[in-house]
């Protein structure tokens, strides 16, 4: 049965990273969203060095806090499997805080979710142990390319094998990569690259490589100039016969063997959206949180007092409205924390984790916007955080797939549709 009280377990590490959120991020946040490219470095070493201080290593902890590197939710964790949902609960509170800033977090994010789900147990040891310790690094996913965004079937880099057999040579570009600089070039972190090891063939051609940062051939193309999550570092990659070893294909080296004929490939990363889309969610609820708890202090400033116990037809259109953004951010809330709960317990969770995705994309998008609406001219002001949260909010519509592609997969699964099919 899921659980919808916070385990006692994660209260007090929930408690640590809320003074974190207030104290340390949103004092951050505006310089952060001005100076797109400054690296928060004071941030990252609080969040890395405590994790390592604190004990709480596993995906729940803060030092690799994002690495989905092994363990079970944190050492000091016990009683039942909670790692997904601790993780659920540390991204909407640090999101709460500010969500470029958490996304900057060192950690292995995306690339290390990719290991953990399709990677076999040497890979795991090989590319994730590394964020367990040491300086920070940072891991990161690179799929999307200028002609294959939604369709990642369409994607053009080449992952060639040597004569010998020993090597793959990459080649291609690569866009909007979260944690791109950190995890290619400013640390000895990991970037899983997508790529075809035989053009032509869509998904059946796909597979996902680790190089590992500061490999030759690999190089930060540019940094991208965004609409919100200033803070975090986004990327274009270029690959130009950039050479990795023959056993960093993740998973079986079969795989390799099978060209252009099973798309295991490709079912390897949507297991890696299973995990980390519920994610997106979490940071989606933490933003919309923010907007909504700071429009509600703000109208109590002014004498609004939001009537629960009143009848409908008394109640303002104030009232209405924040009652509103209250019930969507809860019913996303609760469409997330089903889905990291199933995770939890070794249920298959694609159709909750994109539903749950879509619901907290749309809700934040709506929520944020509310918020700017409800304060007038001063939420469109940079005075206050309002305007950017509505930036912010927005990227959990975008990434891990779109919610129209995330209603596609929703879709899909509830009418047993194959993606030929629908
Ligand atoms: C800040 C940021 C960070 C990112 N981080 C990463 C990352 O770390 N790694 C990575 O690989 N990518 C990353 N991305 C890329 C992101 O995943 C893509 O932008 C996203 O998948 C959409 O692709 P696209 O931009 O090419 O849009 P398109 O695929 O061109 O879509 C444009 C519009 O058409 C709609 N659409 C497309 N196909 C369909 C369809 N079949 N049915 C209905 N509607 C459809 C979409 O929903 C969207 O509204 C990031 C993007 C941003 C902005």
């Amino acid at each position: 049965m899921i659980d919808f009280e916070i385990p006692a377990s994660l209260g007090k590490q929930l408690q640590i990273l809320e003074q974190v959120a207030l104290n340390v991020m949103r004092p951050a946040s505006r310089h952060f969203d001005v100076h797109e490219h400054d690296r928060p470095w004071d941030y990252i070493k609080l969040m890395w060095d405590g994790g390592n201080n604190a004990g709480y290593r596993g995906r729940a902890g803060s030092g690799d806090l994002l690495s989905m590197s092994g363990g079970e939710g944190g050492e000091k964790v016990s009683g039942p499997k909670i790692r997904n949902l601790a993780l659920m609960y540390t991204v909407e509170m640090l999101s709460y805080g500010d969500c470029g800033l958490y996304l900057s977090t060192a950690g292995g994010a995306l690339g290390a979710a990719a290991v953990e789900a399709a990677g076999t147990p040497e890979q795991r040891e090989r590319f994730l142990t590394r964020f367990k310790g040491g300086e920070p690094k940072w891991g990161a996913m690179a799929m999307t390319e200028p002609q294959a965004g939604s369709d990642t079937a369409n994607i053009r880099t080449t992952a060639k094998l040597t004569e010998d057999g020993k090597e793959w040579i990459l080649n291609g570009e690569k866009i909007f990569v979260t944690n791109g600089l950190m995890a290619a070039q400013e640390s000895p972190g990991i970037v899983v690259v997508w790529a075809t090891i035989a053009p032509g063939t869509g998904r059946a051609g796909m597979r996902a490589f680790v190089v590992e940062g500061n490999t030759p051939g690999m190089t930060v193309a540019r940094l991208e100039k965004k609409h919100g999550i200033r803070a975090s570092d986004t990327a274009a990659l270029t690959f130009a016969d950039c050479r990795i070893p023959y056993d960093n294909i993740i998973g079986s080296p079969e795989l390799a063997k099978a060209e252009g004929k099973d798309s295991k490939g490709f079912a390897g990363a949507m297991k890696t959206f299973d995990a980390t889309r519920p994610l997106v969610a979490a940071s989606a609820i933490g933003v919309g949180r923010a907007a909504l708890d700071f429009t509600k202090d703000f109208l109590f400033k002014q004498g609004v007092t939001i009537r629960y116990d009143a009848p409908p037809n008394v109640l303002t259109a104030v009232e209405r409205d924040v009652m509103r953004m209250e019930a969507q951010l809860r019913a996303a809330w609760l469409l997330t924390i089903r889905a990291a709960w199933q995770m939890d317990i070794g249920i298959s969770n694609s159709l909750e984790a994109s539903m749950c995705k879509v619901k907290a994309g749309e809700a934040v998008t709506w929520v944020t916007q509310k918020a700017v609406e409800l304060l007038g001219a001063e939420g469109y002001d940079c005075k206050l955080l309002v305007e950017k949260w509505m930036r912010d909010g927005k990227i959990n519509d975008l990434y891990e797939g779109t919610g129209q592609i995330n209603r596609l997969v929703v879709a899909r699964r509830m009418l047993g549709y194959s993606s030929k099919e629908l």
